[in-house]
């Protein structure tokens, strides 16, 4: 966690630099509507969408619990669905976001589970490609939940795809797995199928022409 100190110093840094970024593209700072952006924007990247940096996810660990609205559960595999996934690519600085799906061979281990979008957030709040998260949050969980296969998949909405190059809202869909996930095609249908019943993807619907 960084100190006020510090978080002080970083704000007033990247004050100045959006700023100049402002002046930069052609506009005036010093514009009465522009006046409090800089402060707004910094704030924004560092309390929100940079504040996965230095975050260690294990910090949640104790508070996973189950929210049966998104918890399914059959007898060889445990599900939880439509995870939030904000995050900012590092191609072009613009968010994408949509919903993880992770589905676990569940251990002896009992495990409380819901706080995953804290540890999703630690992981999808920095700049990132969705490749990389997906592959991230699998090794994490493969881990942490002691199990002995898992799926993670990822369907997102680039806005870097929206406002620029094809000009269309591209979903694009990430999948990995782990253990017998990655062994037993049977068991890897049975959790595709689990996500395909269980997703709601209403707010990536939301921005389709
Ligand atoms: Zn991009």
């Amino acid at each position: 966690m960084v100190s006020n100190e510090d978080l002080g110093n970083k704000l007033d840094k990247l004050k100045s630099v959006v700023r100049e970024f402002i002046k930069l593209i052609g506009d005036d700072p010093d514009r009465p509507e522009l006046r409090e952006t800089p402060e707004r924007v910094a704030r924004m990247w560092l309390e929100e969408l940079a504040s996965g940096y230095g975050r260690d996810p294990d910090e949640h660990l104790k508070y996973f619990y189950v929210n049966s609205a998104n918890y399914v559960s059959t007898n060889r595999l445990v599900a939880v669905l439509n995870i939030p996934v904000r995050s900012v690519c590092e191609h072009h600085l613009l968010p994408f976001y949509g919903y993880a799906y992770v589905v676990y061979v569940p251990s002896d281990e009992v495990f409380g589970l819901s706080k995953f979008a804290r540890v999703v957030n630690v992981f999808a709040r920095r700049l990132q490609l969705q490749e990389r998260l997906t592959e991230e949050l699998a090794d994490y969980l493969f881990v942490k939940l002691k199990t002995k296969g898992l799926l993670v998949m990822i369907e997102a909405i680039h806005t870097c795809a929206l406002v620029r190059g094809v000009e269309e809202p591209l979903s694009m869909v990430t999948l990995t797995t782990r253990g017998q996930l990655s062994t037993d095609s049977g068991l890897r249908d049975e959790a595709l199928k689990i996500i395909k019943t269980g997703k709601t993807s209403r707010n990536l619907r939301l921005l389709k022409p």
